[in-house]
């Protein structure tokens, strides 16, 4: 079995910062890890591969320090990484970033394409399901269990929904993104960790990978950020507390009355 996934780093924040002057992210100082629901797609993979033998490799686009990404990964148990890194690469919305992971992928061989469920910066959660369009496969997303079937040609996935989850049989090849709970991922233990920086890392710039450069980076993206700002913070509503439920009751009737709620 092979299984690609996918993998970004991200900042490692509570509370994202703005530049308010340039609109911006402000990153400097900021520690960088491995989006952590790619760390459940990670994890998912090398139990696969654990299960039913196979390789799994780990792919990010990302700047020159997105290896430390991929070493996680490695170090985790994946086989082998490949970074796609080059200036040309750089600006890319969810399009340009999918085009160019999906370019990429198609060179490999494959039977699953395991992704996190979204980033935890950018949050938009387009990646896998535009990657799986580019590729022409199916796509299971918000998958919470994940089984191989007894023919070892399709899966088998417990796909979270508002209401509860869907049971979905696909045939392989076919993306999936993972979602908190589908396992309890490793945490690298030291041997992971000095093995990680002798497994193979092959990297991929925009000429390696051949596609005409307008349709990468900023120049490929048909959405560009004009402003990034922080949500407008919500003041405090109203407590009602140390006072027994009746008195609470009108008091909240008498609330919403006055905000012509009721
Ligand atoms: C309208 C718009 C414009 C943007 N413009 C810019 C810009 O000008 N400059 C800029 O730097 N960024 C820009 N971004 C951010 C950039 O597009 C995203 O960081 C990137 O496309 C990934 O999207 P996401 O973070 O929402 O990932 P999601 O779609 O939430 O990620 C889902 C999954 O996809 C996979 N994945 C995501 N990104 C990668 C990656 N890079 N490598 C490997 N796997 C990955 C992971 O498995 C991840 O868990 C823009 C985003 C939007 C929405």
């Amino acid at each position: 079995m092979k299984i690609i996934v996918p993998v970004k780093q991200v900042p490692e924040v509570a509370e994202v910062k703005v530049n308010e002057e340039t609109g911006t992210l402000i990153r400097d100082g900021v520690p960088s890890i491995l989006n952590p629901f790619d760390e459940f797609a990670v994890e998912e993979a090398i139990k696969i591969k654990e299960a039913h033998g196979g390789e799994v490799t780990v792919l990010t686009m990302g700047p020159p320090q997105a290896k430390e990404a991929l070493w996680k990964a490695l170090a985790m148990g994946a086989d082998k990484a490949v970074h796609m890194t080059d200036r040309i690469f750089a600006g890319a919305d969810t399009w340009a970033t999918s085009y160019t992971l999906a370019e990429q992928i198609k060179k490999m061989e494959y039977d699953l394409v395991i992704c996190g469920k979204q980033a935890i910066d950018g949050d938009t959660a387009q990646v896998g399901p535009e990657i799986a369009e580019l590729l022409s496969i199916p796509q299971i997303c918000y998958v919470r269990h994940l089984e191989i079937d007894e023919d070892g040609k399709h899966v088998i996935a417990h796909r979270e929904t508002d209401e509860g989850y869907d049971v979905i049989k696909a045939r392989m090849p076919v993306l999936l993104t993972a979602t908190k709970g589908i396992n309890e991922p490793r945490l690298p233990n030291v041997m992971g960790i000095m093995k990680a920086k002798k497994k193979p890392m092959e990297v991929v710039d925009a000429a390696t990978l051949g596609v005409p450069e307008d349709e990468l980076g900023l120049k490929g993206s048909p959405t560009q950020v004009r402003k990034v700002f922080p949500p407008t913070k919500k003041a405090g509503g109203v407590k009602l507390e140390d006072i027994d439920a009746k008195t609470a009751a009108k008091q909240l009737v008498e609330f919403l009355a006055k905000k012509g709620a009721i």
